[in-house]
């Protein structure tokens, strides 16, 4: 089985942005790539899991995602990041678009893309971890041994508060992806 670090997009790897498609709009955070590195060389595959409600919602489209997903993924691989596989989730009980108004099981907090790279990558969740900048990027960690890291100051403030106070067993509050990955990888 396989160890895997479950990692948000938006706030997490990249400056949070509303609805962010473009390449150029797109700016990593400091020290992810090092902090990616970091992971890989100690035996964690890179998975992606990133809610996309902007497809449904009509504000870009399935393709421009893609295209903004492959320039991040060259662009770390050019600096010796592989990012294993990268999930998203297009869907929005009211989107605009038909093809996309569902409540499915995707959507962060649900677990289906979370339960899919489990499937996909053969992952030990004992061993995984879920970084992200919403408490909705560590839901796997509710009900499953995966522990994960709430980062940066995007959730709600008095949520930051209740992970600072140890309310959540598996979830522990990290200034940033470096400093989580400073903790899951200590030398
Ligand atoms: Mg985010
Ligand atoms: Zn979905």
């Amino acid at each position: 089985m396989n160890k895997a670090i479950f990692l948000d997009r938006d706030g997490t790897i990249n400056v949070e942005k509303n609805y962010l498609y473009k390449i150029e709009d797109f700016e990593f955070l400091p020290g992810v790539v090092e902090a990616l590195k970091k992971l890989q060389g100690a035996g964690y595959l890179l998975i992606i899991i990133t809610n996309q409600s902007g497809i449904g919602r009509g504000y870009y489209t399935e393709k421009d995602f893609k295209k903004l997903n492959d320039w991040m993924v060259s662009t770390l691989k050019e600096q010796g990041v592989i990012i294993t596989d990268v999930y998203f989730c297009p869907h929005l009980p009211d989107a605009k678009l038909n093809k996309y108004r569902k409540d499915c099981e995707c959507r962060k907090p649900k677990l289906g893309l979370f339960f899919q790279a489990v499937k996909d990558h053969d992952l030990d969740l004992n061993q995984c971890y879920a970084i992200g900048d919403k408490m909705r990027d560590c839901s796997i960690c509710e009900d499953t041994e995966c522990k994960g890291f709430l980062i940066e100051k995007n959730e709600k403030a008095d949520a930051i508060e209740k992970v600072k106070a140890g309310f959540f067993s598996h979830v522990e509050y990290a200034t940033d992806l470096v400093n989580a990955v400073n903790r899951i990888v200590t030398d």
